[in-house]
């Protein structure tokens, strides 16, 4: 009997010393690639993470009890830092895939977005669609689906940790074009005050971004459905997205 209660007694210590290297049950930690405005950037002051995905999950989170930290990381180790349980889930405008889907769970659909592609103003005559760029290098976020477009358009694709590398780049000719998410894309060119860079026509893809939650946690998956379905319902949805999109969904 006393041996029983030892042995209880040490697993408890145990789960304790558990519980101290990892984090309260009660707060996800959610990563992000703080680089892509308006979704996640870092606030200048602060220093903070915010952004549309940054209030979207918060409110989730406070609908549903939970507290966030956000962890702020390069884009392509997002899925790695959830296969090795240093996250619980991911939100950074991430397209679903299948392929993606293999790794790791997907929220329901909170965003409809697509690919567009920038070019030098000064280019303009050049290329006026994609396929024009097809022999040209194309500039591109590391591990995103805009790499894989570029890929099948044109063999020449310069991947770089974070889109302002990427636009860097394009501005300093190194590259013929940006390709990325539109709504990023749209971003970039109204806070630039310059004409320099224009969007080519084709929007290229319809895509729709989804909160990763890494594999097995079905208690965390269902929390995150059930506060998206809660924060459209009670408005708050809508005024993150007006707040940041200026237009309702
Ligand atoms: N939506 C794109 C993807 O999932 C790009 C995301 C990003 O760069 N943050 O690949």
């Amino acid at each position: 009997m006393f041996k029983k209660i030892t042995s209880a007694a040490a697993l408890c210590a145990c789960a304790v010393v558990f519980m101290g290297t990892s984090y309260a049950q009660d707060v996800w930690r959610i990563g992000t690639e703080a680089t892509f405005a308006p979704f996640e950037f870092m606030e200048q002051g602060s220093g903070e993470p915010t952004g549309y995905d940054i209030d979207i999950i918060k409110a989730i989170a406070k609908e549903e009890g939970y507290k966030v930290e956000v962890i702020n990381m390069p884009f392509d180790g997002l899925i790695p830092a959830m296969l090795t349980s240093q996250i619980d889930a991911a939100i950074a405008g991430i397209t679903i895939t299948p392929e993606r889907a293999k790794k790791v769970d997907f929220s329901e659909p909170y965003y409809n977005s697509g690919l567009s592609t920038i070019i030098l103003a000064s280019n303009q005559d050049k290329y006026k669609k994609v396929s024009d760029l097809s022999s040209s290098r194309i500039c591109v976020q590391i591990g995103t689906t805009s790499a894989k477009s570029a890929q099948e358009i044109s063999g020449k694709v310069g991947a770089f940790n974070t889109v302002p590398e990427a636009f860097m780049e394009l501005k300093t000719h190194g590259c013929e074009a940006v390709m990325n998410d539109r709504p990023v894309n749209l971003y970039f060119l109204s806070k630039m005050d310059s004409n320099d860079y224009v969007e080519l026509p084709e929007i290229l893809d319809g895509q729709q971004y989804g909160i990763a939650v890494g594999k097995g946690n079905p208690e965390m998956l269902k929390a995150i459905n059930s506060g998206l379905k809660k924060i459209r319902e009670n408005g708050t949805f809508t005024e993150i997205h007006k707040k940041w999109f200026k237009v309702a969904e």
